[in-house]
């Protein structure tokens, strides 16, 4: 394949088009979180630029991050898996496989050495020096560690490659460890989640192809643009956990209302991820949504911080406001607790306001 082949070129030749292809960069540019404008820059980039080509790799996971990849909103995404990802290597959806697969592995090693991409969904399993996960006749961590050598960047997909997920929960029987733990001096993106949200980790590999350079991120390594914010900070339910309206039993009159699920053991209040704002299924919906609370999928250890149907203890009530430790600090030693702390607070608010503006909020809140 000729090196100076474009993104659009691949696309063009599958039959997309340049309407389709335009919509897709808007879309990605609205995705980031960046202005129109810079929907021109995504086309002009992807237009021009050679293919970066990206190396897709599997350890011990369940491949939940390809399923929820392939099953991204926008049409275009078969064509940037097509595109992108198939032609090189990706040991789960490419045609290849066997002596042929781990020659092309080679050639992309050896062809495109600092060029290329690594992609890792799932960890090496360290006991047993790496036996539990053999791919290609050897462990995958030697298999990890010598296509990280020669990349580019490496992203980590969900939480398995992230933090260890599932299969690093206690008492981690096979040592599954993070890749960011086995690999050393290469930047590594993290995009946490089981799965991730496809418009999110489609929105990661644009902003990298197009930018050619990792979009900012936090102390954890995730990219500010998508896990900055936690679900309760955007859930729509979050005017009945201000109010103090909580579902008590699954199917109660509450759960019916669509009150809020903190009691339930929600982890949204401490979960970074982007479900409530961008949600899963074309935007149709999220867990929470569909009645169910958050599990916290994309926190590091979530397996151990369960059960899951717990209350989380000790939350800050007030969310993301600057001066809530200041108000619960103050008020906590009247009413104990944060919830019935805040559900004080938000009495005390509504004592404060005229009484038709309290009607006003009441009707509002049984809705
Ligand atoms: S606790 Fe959960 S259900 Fe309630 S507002 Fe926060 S994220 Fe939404
Ligand atoms: S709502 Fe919570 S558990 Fe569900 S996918 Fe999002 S982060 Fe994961």
């Amino acid at each position: 394949m000729s090196q100076t082949q474009t993104f659009y070129d691949m696309i063009r030749r599958q039959g997309v088009t340049r309407r389709s292809f335009a919509k897709f960069c808007g879309l990605t540019a609205a995705s980031l979180g960046l202005a129109p404008a810079y929907a021109q820059q995504i086309s002009h980039a992807l237009e021009t630029r050679p293919r970066t080509p990206v190396v897709w790799m599997h350890g011990l996971e369940c491949t939940c991050c390809t399923e929820s990849f392939i099953r991204s909103a926008h049409p275009l995404v078969k064509d940037v898996v097509l595109s992108m990802l198939s032609l090189d290597y990706d040991d789960t959806i490419m045609a290849a496989a066997g002596h042929q697969a781990e020659e092309i592995l080679q050639e992309t090693l050896e062809n495109h050495h600092g060029e290329y991409i690594l992609a890792v969904e799932g960890n090496p399993p360290l006991n047993e020096d790496g036996m539990y996960c053999i791919d290609g006749g050897r462990p995958f961590v030697e298999k990890l560690q010598e296509m990280a050598e020669g990349a580019k960047a490496i992203i980590a997909w969900g939480s398995c490659a992230s933090w260890g997920c599932v299969q690093a929960a206690k008492p981690n029987p096979t040592n599954a460890t993070p890749i960011d733990r086995v690999i050393r001096g290469k930047p590594i993106i993290k995009v946490p989640g089981c799965p991730p949200i496809p418009e999110v980790m489609t929105a990661v590999v644009t902003y990298i192809l197009t930018f050619d350079r990792l979009p900012e991120l936090d102390r954890q390594g995730r990219p500010k643009m998508f896990y900055s914010q936690r679900i309760h900070d955007k859930c729509y339910r979050r005017p009945h956990f201000d109010a103090g309206q909580f579902v008590e039993q699954w199917d109660d009159e509450n759960a019916r209302k669509g009150y809020c699920l903190y009691k339930m053991g929600c982890r949204g209040p401490t979960t970074y991820n982007a479900c409530s704002t961008i949600r899963w299924n074309e935007g149709v919906s999220f867990p929470i949504q569909s009645g169910h609370n958050c599990i916290g999928c994309s926190e590091d250890n979530f397996w151990d911080a369960g059960p899951f149907y717990e209350r989380l203890q000790n939350i800050n009530a007030f969310g993301v406001e600057a001066n809530a430790d200041k108000i619960g600090a103050a008020t906590a030693g009247i009413v104990g607790g944060s919830i019935a702390l805040h559900a004080a607070l938000s009495a005390v608010k509504r004592a404060r306001k005229s009484p038709a503006e309290d009607t006003k909020q009441k009707e509002t809140e049984n809705a």
